[in-house]
């Protein structure tokens, strides 16, 4: 008896696996058609100015929208796309339509508007990336500063070194670095005074407890310590409630991006922000 609850035991987990693995596989292939089909869009969330939570540029978040399966989030199907590859295609037409989006921003709301594009590490260390980023600036002809790529540390930790030579080329074309989710990955202290990011972002996690009046405020307090000595500029993620919001306001946190501001939508919704003085309109 033992014996055959075992080989059932093994045919389920089997059946398991192979589901999976196919699973996996029909994504791959969806996933290869899916940019010659138009199916993958980008979506905006505004990043705001504390000190007046009027719009200072936005962040790009990639949306996949399946025929059959609706709406997939990046969590679902970027990490697939860094393992094949496919993430060179795909994140170079989306550095290529945040960039021509932005450039029509710019010209009806405002020169100094920003855009932020998240890039994977692989994409990071990819040869051709330099030249993307440079052919990127001249078809859509935004200032250089105003494109802003958002990189993880982890991700960099593949190949450190070479990591700091591609930021430093694509630093000097005039474009900004930022460093994501900071305080989440791994040698955060160690690496951060040798790579050459204009700015970082405070994770989510760190911004929960803003505004909680208890410990949980030392951790963004010291962040910004550190960002202030090191002289960069802070975005303060996942803002969800006013209090948050006011907590970093009060430690001088230059910008903000959260639910509380606004979702990331797409772009016709941004557009009816953008005519607003500031988020939340009241
Ligand atoms: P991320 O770059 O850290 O982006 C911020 C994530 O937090 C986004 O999730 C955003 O929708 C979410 N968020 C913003 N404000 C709030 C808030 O107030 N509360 C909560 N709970 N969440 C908030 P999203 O769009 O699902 O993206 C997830 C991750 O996927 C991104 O994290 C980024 O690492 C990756 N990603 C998105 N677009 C791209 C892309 O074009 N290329 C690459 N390589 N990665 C991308
Ligand atoms: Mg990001
Ligand atoms: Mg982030
Ligand atoms: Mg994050």
């Amino acid at each position: 008896r033992a014996k055959g609850a075992g080989r059932n035991r093994v045919e389920v987990f089997d059946d398991a696996l192979r589901a999976r693995a196919m699973s996996r596989l029909r994504t791959e292939a969806d996933l290869r058609l899916a940019a010659d089909r138009h199916q993958l869009t980008l979506f905006y969330q505004p990043i705001v100015r504390l000190s007046d939570q009027s719009i200072a540029g936005f962040e790009a978040l990639i949306r996949w929208m399946h025929p059959e399966r609706g709406m997939i989030s990046p969590a679902d199907f970027v990490p697939l796309a860094e393992d094949t590859g496919l993430i060179l295609q795909i994140g170079r037409w989306a550095m290529q339509e945040a960039a021509e989006q932005l450039a029509r921003w710019q010209k009806d709301y405002g020169s100094g508007l920003f855009m932020s594009v998240n890039v994977s590490g692989r994409q990071m260390l990819d040869d051709q990336m330099v030249d993307s980023v440079r052919q990127v600036l001249a078809d859509s002809g935004i200032p250089p500063e105003t494109l802003k790529l958002e990189i993880t540390e982890s991700l960099l930790m593949d190949d450190p070194a070479r990591a700091v030579v591609m930021m430093q080329q694509i630093r000097d074309l005039g474009v900004s670095l930022s460093l994501d989710d900071f305080g989440t990955g791994y040698s955060s202290l160690s690496y951060l005074h040798r790579y050459p990011v204009n700015s970082l972002k405070i994770d989510r996690a760190f911004v929960s407890g803003a505004g909680s009046g208890d410990r949980r405020e030392e951790i963004p307090r010291i962040i910004l310590l550190l960002a202030k000595s090191l002289d960069l500029d802070v975005v303060a993620e996942g803002i969800e409630n006013p209090e948050q919001a006011g907590f970093l306001r009060s430690l001088e946190c230059r910008y903000g991006q959260g639910f509380y501001f606004s979702r990331p939508a797409p772009a016709a919704e941004i557009e009816r922000l953008l005519v607003l003085p500031c988020l939340p309109a009241s």
